[in-house]
């Protein structure tokens, strides 16, 4: 927790906030984000089909995932802590018309506002920039109708993970601005699964979000989730 009492890591918002203006760039340093978000776009609509429903994008940023959802037909909240990304995601909006409403605040603030409020929950890339990452599943999971769906991706925490995202994405291929990852914040699956019970809800399935360097394509594979990955889980119904 930092001093105020949120569970924000002010120097991984300033990381974002420094780069914010070129979120929207598919060359940019967010180019992994762009290449990964039709995947994680089918792999949302194909376990719960997103047109008509609610659906919470927690740590939005420029709004990658919070747009592709609403194309889709879902009414989606983006929220963030970062002003620039924020920023920078209200000025797309305006481009695209979509329906998002963008707020600057944390899960756990939400939480404690409207829970239970959303049909669809997407925690994308950003637990391992928090200081707590159990409590954003936790408000996540409070934030959730009971019935509804919830998705969470992050990085694991092994050798290969970092050798694969912080040697080679950030030092070989320039995939991402250095200093971008600590490894010692990764998560592996069994934290996330012990976190996603606490919570209260339950653990469908988890995939692994592979890259190609030489096709420079990525894809789903679910039988290996040692780098990047994500896990889909359920609130159960009342
Ligand atoms: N989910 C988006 C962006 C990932 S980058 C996507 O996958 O496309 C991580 C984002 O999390 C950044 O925009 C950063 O500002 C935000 N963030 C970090 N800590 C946060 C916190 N405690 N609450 C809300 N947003 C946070």
């Amino acid at each position: 927790m930092n001093a105020g009492g949120d569970n924000i890591d002010p120097r991984e918002i300033a990381k974002f906030e420094a780069l914010a203006s070129r979120w929207w760039d598919r060359e940019s340093e967010f180019k992994a984000l762009h290449d990964i978000n039709p995947l994680r776009a089918n792999y949302i609509d194909g376990f719960s089909p997103v047109a008509g429903k609610r659906l919470l994008d927690v740590g939005c940023g420029g709004g990658i995932l919070t747009e592709a959802m609403a194309r889709r037909g879902a009414a989606v909240t983006g929220i963030d802590k970062g002003e620039a990304p924020l920023a920078v995601a209200r000025i797309h909006q305006l481009e695209t018309g979509l329906d998002v409403e963008y707020r600057d605040c944390t899960a756990e603030q939400l939480a404690a506002e409207s829970p239970a409020s959303f049909d669809v929950v997407c925690c994308l890339e950003m637990l391992e920039h928090v200081p707590d990452p159990g409590a954003v599943v936790a408000a996540c999971a409070s934030l959730c109708k009971p019935g509804g769906d919830l998705y969470f991706s992050t990085i694991n925490r092994n050798p290969k993970s970092w050798l694969f995202a912080v040697v080679g994405g950030e030092y070989v291929l320039g995939l991402l601005p250095k200093g971008t990852h600590e490894y010692i914040k990764f998560i592996k699956p069994s934290e996330m699964g012990r976190w996603i019970r606490a919570a209260g809800i339950q653990l469908q399935h988890i995939t692994g979000m592979l890259y190609n360097p030489l096709s420079k394509n990525y894809r789903l594979d679910e039988s290996n989730v040692s780098v990047n990955y994500l896990a889909h889980a359920v609130k159960p119904p009342l």
